[in-house]
């Protein structure tokens, strides 16, 4: 399935998404996130279309942005039925809460001449009452019960180019969730933890919720959902997918967690470090370790490290040692060293 230029379902790894954080009608600032994004490995973005102004800044939005775009709807049809109309990729909806079955099928004929891709799908905060009772856990069978009467809907009035979501805070439901889905349906999934709270806290959930689906090759597409700017969850999108042997051309950045033989400021160095190889999408492996007992063993393993020793850095490249710096020196000189290589 095509989503704007990117293929969903057909890639080498599952495309990654977030959602600009800016209202869609501040154009110029969210272009300018939109574009940060896509440089650090969006594929795909999502604005929301609240008023009449966000859904007319839409149609500069998609005409500018570097990636293709999907305008969020609640509540008002008509904004979907612009949304399309100014350039959309794809639209997520909730066919619940867009007006009626009657307004559903006419964005249904709006997705079909624009042939754009329509996501739908359920979340355990916004389920019926009849599927959440209170006070019970939400059930994985609840979710995909509540995607069921939309998805014949769709396929009733002949549209297929659907993407499914499942989205529960609770990781074994949502993991769930989405394997009764794929082995259900045909369409490809939307895979994310919803509500997954602060970076820390989404980067463990998240990753617990995601993996085990990704490994068994379900997902077309993921967000990682964060109360942070989307900036992160593209990087953290990168780096799961990274890991999981997904996503290759990526770096990989190894750190030891410091101890008592620590004598050098490891920890402002490898954040440093690290935020320098993700911005600029550095496919190579490098270490920062704080002393010379698991250092050497590493560098050997990476094409640069850094290993502490008494308020000194030394620099490896491969199993060589290339220099020795002060701390206020040790950043610059790896940068350099990257920099000659990859030149
Ligand atoms: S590499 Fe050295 S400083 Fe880091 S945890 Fe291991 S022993 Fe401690």
């Amino acid at each position: 399935m095509q989503i704007g230029n990117r293929t969903l379902g057909g890639s080498k790894y599952p495309l990654i998404q977030s959602m600009a954080s800016i209202k869609t009608a501040k154009k110029e600032e969210v272009l300018a996130q939109l574009k940060r994004c896509y440089y650090l490995g969006a594929d795909l973005m999502r604005l929301s279309i609240f008023d009449k102004e966000d859904a007319e800044a839409f149609s500069y939005l998609s005409k500018m942005a570097p990636l293709p775009l999907i305008a969020d709807i609640h509540f008002d049809y008509r904004f979907a039925l612009m949304a399309l109309e100014n350039g959309a990729a794809a639209i997520r909806i909730n066919p619940g809460n867009i007006g009626g079955k009657d307004k559903v099928a006419l964005v249904i004929q709006k997705a079909k001449e624009k042939h754009a891709a329509i996501r739908i799908g359920a979340n355990s905060g916004s389920l019926p009452s009849s599927l959440a009772k209170e006070g019970e856990k939400v059930k994985a069978e609840a979710l995909l019960s509540a995607i069921q009467p939309y998805v014949s809907f769709f396929e009733k009035e002949g549209f297929y180019d659907i993407v499914l979501s499942l989205k529960g805070s609770d990781v074994r439901e949502t993991v769930e969730a989405y394997r009764l889905a794929a082995n259900t349906y045909p369409y490809p999934l939307h895979l994310g933890i919803t509500e997954a709270g602060p970076k820390d806290v989404s980067l463990l959930r998240s990753a617990a919720g995601l993996s085990p689906l990704l490994l068994e090759g379900i997902g077309d597409t993921i967000r990682i959902s964060m109360t942070e700017e989307p900036e992160e969850e593209i990087k953290a999108c990168c780096r799961l997918l990274h890991d999981l042997g997904l996503y290759p051309n990526y770096p990989t950045f190894i750190s030891c967690p410091t101890c008592g033989r620590t004598m050098v400021d490891l920890l402002s160095l490898a954040k440093k470090v690290e935020t320098y190889l993700e911005e600029q999408k550095i496919p190579l492996k490098v270490a920062v370790m704080g002393c010379v007992v698991n250092g050497p063993g590493e560098a050997s393993h990476a094409d640069f490290a850094l290993c502490g020793t008494k308020n000194n850095w030394v620099l490896y490249q491969k199993d060589q040692i290339i220099g020795q710096y002060k701390e206020e020196e040790a950043y610059q000189a790896l940068l350099l060293a990257i920099k000659k290589k990859l030149s």
